[in-house]
Order: structure tokens, then sequence, then C-alpha cells
């Protein structure tokens, strides 16, 4: 196929450990793929590794920056998609008022769009994934923090200054532990992945009995929620109470986006959603006996079908959106 026959976007999702980069078409498809780790010694090692990454990705899709019609950028943390800037980022604390968006423009010399990851991912899933088709969406990204992305009639929804969807920062119990945020109780202080790991830690050190420590080697900050779910399905009581508690919680918060939204549509992404229904028809069942009867049976749950690959599709799809609106 001679990919030059269609518009062509590099899609950049980068995360608060790896930042992943693709060169991808108008219909999805994705032409290449480069992977490295995100450095945190500064904003400029970020910035010289996403152009190393950026590189990588054009050269193994044989095409030159020429050939790209624009570049779409997919970015952790609160930013504001009009004026390309980062304002903060809890995976990503060197980040400041971050001018990402121009600053990778005049680096690689083609016109850039900012836009956050998870609104990136609901975009991905809702042209290419899970959410073909669907006009009211919430896209709910679980892994190590919570990510959300809305889309309304079709249209991502962005907010006054495009910070909307950060579903993981609800409050969840007012009592409860302080959040990178700076509130309280927020939910993805009891429904990640890494609420479901410190839970598991915290209650080793307790003293439970459980086999979850050997799954990690032994060494207690090795403990994530992939070693709490090997250990489920080895039998382990307590891994399944922990799996069965955070299922709970990330029920009580899908019963709030039911209730407020009225979507046709909740799909759940990010690392958690490997665990399938270990997890999720605790989480299903919690949303379903909290929120309206009307609600719940209105509301389709799927998972992303793009895994990975949800963001770069997402962000260069975004990108190539937005340059046709402007051209
Ligand atoms: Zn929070």
């Amino acid at each position: 196929m001679n990919i030059k026959l269609k518009s062509l976007a590099l899609g950049i999702d980068v995360g608060g450990s790896k930042i992943l980069t693709a060169v991808v078409d108008s219909r999805g498809n994705v032409f290449s793929r480069d992977y490295r780790p995100t450095p945190h010694e500064d904003t400029e090692a970020v910035l010289q590794q996403i152009l190393r990454s950026s590189e990588s990705a054009i050269k193994q899709a044989v095409i030159t920056v020429e050939e790209l019609d624009a570049i779409g950028v997919g970015a952790p943390g609160i930013s504001n998609p009009r004026t390309g800037v980062v304002f903060s980022s809890p995976n990503i604390p060197c980040w400041h008022n971050v001018p990402l968006r121009d600053t990778i423009a005049a680096e690689i010399g083609k016109t850039a769009f900012l836009i956050n990851d998870a609104n990136a991912a609901a975009l991905g899933e809702l042209y290419f994934g899970a959410g073909k088709g669907a006009s009211n969406l919430i896209y709910v990204t679980i892994s190590t923090g919570i990510g959300g992305g809305i889309i309304i009639n079709g249209e991502l929804y962005y907010g006054s200054i495009g910070t909307a969807g950060e579903v993981g920062h609800m409050t969840i119990d007012v009592n409860g532990p302080r959040c990178n945020c700076g509130n309280t109780g927020c939910w993805e202080m009891f429904a990640s992945g890494t609420a479901l790991a410190n839970e598991a830690k915290r209650r080793i050190r307790n003293g439970a009995a459980t086999s979850i420590l050997d799954y990690a080697g032994g060494v207690l900050e090795k403990v994530t929620a992939r070693t709490i779910q090997t250990a489920v399905e080895h039998g382990d009581a307590l891994a399944k109470e922990l799996i069965n508690q955070t299922g709970y919680y990330i029920g009580v918060g899908l019963a709030n986006l039911l209730n407020i939204f009225n979507p046709e549509m909740i799909i759940i992404g990010g690392g958690l959603s490997n665990m399938g229904s270990m997890l999720f028809d605790t989480a299903f069942r919690v949303a379903g006996e909290r929120a309206f009867k009307e609600n719940v049976q209105a509301v389709r749950f799927a998972m992303a079908e793009l895994g990975e690959s949800s963001g770069i599709i997402g962000a260069a799809t975004y990108a190539l959106n937005e340059i046709r609106k402007k051209g």
C-alpha cells in the first residue's frame, strides 16, 4: 500500500513512564512505533526524548517530515489544547506551564496540536475502537491513576479551559487520603492500580497472611496490581478481597458517571482493564446497583479495543481533524 495517498500524522503519547510515537493515517492505520522511557530530570530531557522518538518513528515509516500533515501530542495532566500549554502533570512533576505544542512544532518543523492523553485515547476508541458509531460515551482509563475522556454528541467535551474529563479526581470519600492533586479522597486514591498495590502493601506490613509477596520476589516495593492479579489466579484470599474492594470503588465512580452523563457507553482502558471479569464483574454490578436504573439500562460497558495504541491513534486523528478545520 502506498501510505502517501492518505493524510498522515505523527501521534505522540507522552506517559509518566514511557513515550510512544507512531506515524498514523486518517483511517487509524499505524505505520511505525517507537517506545522509549520518559526521563524525569527536567523539561528539556523530556523534550529531547520526545524528539528522538519522533525522529525514529518517522524514519521507521520511511517518510520525511514534509510528508506529514500534522503532529498530535497526547500529554498527561492538565493542559489547554487551545494554547498548547501543559499547566501541570502529576506523572511528570517537572512540567509547569510548558508550551509543549509550540516547542515540538518549532523543533520538528510541522504544525502540532496538544491534547490530554486520556482525551486522545477517548477519541481513538470513538473513531476506530470500541466506541465506533457511538455519540455519547465516557472513556475511563484505569492504570497508575484514573483518566477520562467525555464524548458528547460525537464531540470531545473540553470544558471552558480545556481541562474537562478528570474523572479520577472526583471525590469518593471526603475523609479519604490526600491525592497528588491536593484534594482528599479522589476516585484514583481508591480505584487505581496504585491504590490497589498500596492497600496490599499496607495489609502485608500489618502481617496479613498472603502469597502476594512471593509473586513480587519477596520485595514489598515490587508489589503491583499485576502481582495481585497473579496471586488471585493462584487462589490467594487476600488478593481476591483486595480486587473485590477495588472493583467496588470502581463501581461507585462509574455510578456517578452514569447519573451525571447518561452515556450510551462506558469504555474501560488502561492497565487494569486486562484484569477483565476478575475485577469488572464487581465494578459493573456495583455501578448497576447504585445508579438510576434507567441510566443503567441505557448503558453498555465495554473494554477498549485499541490497547496501548488508543493514545497515538487518537492524538494523530485529533491533529488531522484540527488541521482540516484550519485549512
Ligand atoms: Zn485528585
